[in-house]
């Protein structure tokens, strides 16, 4: 997407990794006059190789400056833009991210298109994921990115019709003051990361910016920030629809069992039915599917397509992902779950679970889980943490240190189908949702996903899944 609104101004950059240098180049095709800079000397060759030169931000003449670019992915505590945005501070110049970018290039070129901002601790992936398939699913041009897939910037250039589904982290739109999203969703709030954000109320703060400026706020008030948040803006006088997951409302959309409902004027409609859709089971994606529905409505679709939109949702890859069936033995890859919070609510949406946990653990280690022992039939230790995995086990359910991903998996499998065969489960499901880091034995959380769904797929009679 060109960018113009700083035409033949100057702007610096600071950040030459992927997104930084598609900045870069937007600016540049958009008329900016850019310089550049990255303290990795790999970026700034490849930087280079594209057309953008690089010079040190200390030598530049920060008064000349009309804005100062942060690549994504840059956190604002890096030591070098640390340094440069205080520079850029004393001089005036405004500091700002890829989104804010696109935010002013969306008003000045097509300010019709439609515009979905996706915040909150939790399920932002999801529910941007969710959005993105349901419009495209109608027939809707539809454009998703920002912390999920593409960079904003690398998408395709605004057009009155054409939909954006831009998930939004807290640094994003910390870097994004004038972000106005037609749709703007708020999904909750947790004290999650606010190490990098210093307090709760900072980070809420900032998470409340993408909804403040939305000619529709939606947000999830299941707990108390949001409903404040809630309430704060519609004293405002601004458009608010509430969502919630766990209590019926009197005013909003909420979920009853698997049945998503909208109250109005004293009256209560069904509008979808979660019923039988994998990608979306357990309490927290109704959340999700609450915040899509109210977003597809809002964009003209009508019941049947967004029930044929909920329907067809694949889910995201590595999160609660059915990956393959085996008669009755259902296999579920959940590697994005690092930590024993996302595994709980993994074990909190199946029972007679054959359950593939470890791996470089975290502090607090699985003792949370303890109340869903019980629906655990077997686990599969595999990493570092699976001698501190079997302690906090101890007697409470069977397990075994397999070790590797490999062997968890074929014994897994082997113990379900025996059990489903002998008739003491129905169905089964071998869940891999190891509650720990990757990094002992993989690069990262998508490489051990792949392994288990090799894995899986090695085994004798599995159906795998398409993706
Ligand atoms: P994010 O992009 O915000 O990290 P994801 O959609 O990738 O969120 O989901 C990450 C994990 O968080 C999921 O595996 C699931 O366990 C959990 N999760 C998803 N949606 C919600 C929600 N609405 N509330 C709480 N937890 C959720």
């Amino acid at each position: 997407i060109p960018v113009s609104v700083f035409k033949d101004r100057k702007v610096a950059l600071f950040g030459l990794g992927g997104s930084g240098i598609s900045t870069a180049l937007a600016l540049a095709a958009g008329g900016s006059l850019v310089t550049a800079f990255d303290d990795n000397p790999d970026s700034v060759a490849r930087a280079a190789a594209e057309g953008i030169s690089a010079r040190d931000l200390h030598e530049i003449d920060w008064a000349e400056m009309a804005a100062f670019i942060l690549s994504p992915g840059v956190p604002l505590t890096h030591p070098r833009p640390h340094w440069s945005a205080d520079l850029a501070r004393a001089a005036g110049v405004e500091i700002i991210g890829d989104i804010e970018l696109f935010a002013r290039q969306r008003r000045a070129s097509a300010p019709q298109a439609p515009l979905i901002g996706i915040t909150g601790t939790n399920g932002k992936s999801t529910t941007t994921a969710l959005i993105a398939h349901m419009l495209a699913h109608s027939g809707r041009d539809t454009q998703m990115g920002g912390n999920i897939g593409r960079a904003v910037l690398t998408l395709d250039p605004p057009a009155p019709d054409r939909h954006y589904v831009i998930e939004c982290s807290s640094y994003q739109i910390d870097l994004a003051p004038t972000l106005d999203p037609s749709v703007g969703i708020l999904l909750n709030l947790s004290p999650d990361h606010i190490d990098r954000h210093g307090t709760m109320e900072n980070y809420a703060a900032i998470k409340e910016r993408l909804v403040a400026k939305s000619a529709l706020a939606v947000i999830g008030v299941d707990d108390a920030d949001c409903r404040a948040i809630a309430s704060r803006l519609e004293d405002e006088g601004r458009r608010v629809t509430r969502i919630s997951a766990t209590t019926r409302l009197e005013d909003g959309f909420y979920a009853e069992g698997t049945r998503l409902l909208r109250a109005r004027g004293g009256k209560t409609e069904t509008i979808a039915k979660l019923e039988g859709i994998g990608s979306l089971r357990g309490a927290h994606n109704a959340q999700n599917a609450l915040a899509a529905v109210v977003t597809c409505l809002e964009c003209g679709l009508d019941a049947r397509e967004i029930q044929a939109g909920l329907e067809s949702f694949p889910g995201l890859t590595h999160r609660m992902e059915q990956v393959a069936r085996q008669g009755k033995v259902l296999f579920v890859n959940d590697s994005k779950a690092t930590n024993a919070d996302a595994a709980e609510r993994a074990l909190a949406s199946f029972e007679h679970i054959y359950w593939i946990a470890g791996g470089l653990p975290k502090s607090g280690g699985i003792e949370p889980l303890r109340p869903f022992f019980p629906r655990i039939a077997k686990a599969y230790l595999i990493g570092e943490a699976a001698p501190a995995f079997a302690a906090t086990i101890g007697e409470a359910t069977p397990f075994e240190i397999s070790g590797t991903i490999e062997a968890a998996v074929e014994h897994a499998a082997r113990d379900a189908a025996g059990d489903v065969a002998g008739g003491s489960a129905p169905e089964a499901v071998v869940l891999f949702s190891p509650a720990c880091a990757s990094f002992d034995q993989f690069r990262n959380f998508e490489v051990r996903g792949e392994a288990f769904r090799e894995a899986v797929r090695s085994l004798a009679g599995t159906q795998m899944m398409e993706k």
